[in-house]
């Protein structure tokens, strides 16, 4: 190791430091020592916790009203409270989609903030086989995909691969990147859905055929709210928000997430996670 860079809480001073360590080498190479840099972080730490709690709770308020929005839309599209023409219809209809796209970004904005908030009641780890899950998930999406007629094939091996995780959220890791193939892939193309082991590791993937995204971007699609800027993407809808939500999720259980793609040839997007040693299942 030459380099460390950690965020290391102290209870004993109530702290949290910024901690980087580095390996100091003269010009031949010979050692000279370490570098050792604290800093205390705590008031950004601080800043930043209750800034994601403030927009958790805002998020949470906005909730309800909506439900009521929403409920209240469809009973009078529905035609429960009497008769209605078809200009009210199409108002209503249009009405409907909008707040459903709220509904939407409210829902994703909750579930990215009690992430990042580390929300521990919501976690329930057990042992989950990624095999299996991937498989419910293809059959689950494979409607959609013929729909689109796309050709949806599956990569999975015949053991299982177990890891220590919470399903509904790797459901919504898999769910966010067949969400994207489907919706950035076009008609008749191709989506493969695959897992193995590789040493102590599983290693999902989602394949597409679709426009890829350009190398300077592939860092930044991860990010909150981020999303590529060009003619195709422009029509489709979303908030930038799903990449963001597996990303968490897949760093909270050890592992790491990325895609490889060039702008024209598809992309895969590809996650790990650390294997459960089968001799401590
Ligand atoms: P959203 O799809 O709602 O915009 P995401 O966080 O899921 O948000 O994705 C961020 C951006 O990454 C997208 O806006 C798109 O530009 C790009 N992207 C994601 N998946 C794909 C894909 N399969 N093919 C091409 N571009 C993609």
């Amino acid at each position: 190791m030459n380099v460390l860079n950690r965020i290391q809480k102290v209870e004993k001073l109530k702290s949290i430091f910024g901690v980087h360590i580095q390996r100091l080498r003269g010009r031949r190479g010979s050692e000279l020592g370490w570098m050792v840099i604290l800093r205390d972080i705590t008031a950004d730490w601080e800043m930043d916790r209750l800034r994601k709690e403030f927009i958790a709770k805002i998020t949470h308020e906005l909730h309800s009203p909506l439900t009521v929005i929403s409920e209240g839309i469809a009973l009078v599209l529905e035609e429960k409270t009497g008769g209605i023409n078809e200009d009210q219809k199409r108002c209503l209809s249009y009405a409907k989609q909008n707040v459903k796209r709220m509904e939407r970004l409210i829902d994703n904005l909750l579930r990215i903030t009690r992430l990042e908030l580390r929300d521990a009641e919501l976690e329930r780890r057990r042992s989950v086989d990624l095999r299996m899950l991937a498989r419910q998930m293809a059959e689950s999406y494979s409607p959609l995909m013929q729909a689109k007629q796309i050709r949806f094939v599956q990569q999975l091996p015949d053991q299982d691969l177990r890891v220590q995780a919470d399903r509904d959220r790797l459901t919504q890791v898999f769910a966010n990147l067949l969400d994207n193939a489907l919706k950035y892939t076009p008609v008749q193309g191709l989506i493969e859905l695959g897992c193995k082991s590789e040493g102590s590791k599983v290693f999902c993937w989602v394949r597409d055929t679709g426009p890829g995204v350009p190398e300077e971007e592939q860092e930044k699609i991860f990010q909150k709210f981020y999303r590529v800027k060009n003619a195709e993407n422009q029509e489709k809808r979303g908030h930038g928000l799903g990449l963001a939500i597996a990303r968490e999720i897949v760093q909270s259980y050890g592992g790491k997430i990325w895609v490889e793609s060039q702008l024209g040839e598809g992309s895969t997007f590809l996650f790990y996670l650390p294997l459960i040693d089968p001799e401590v299942r």
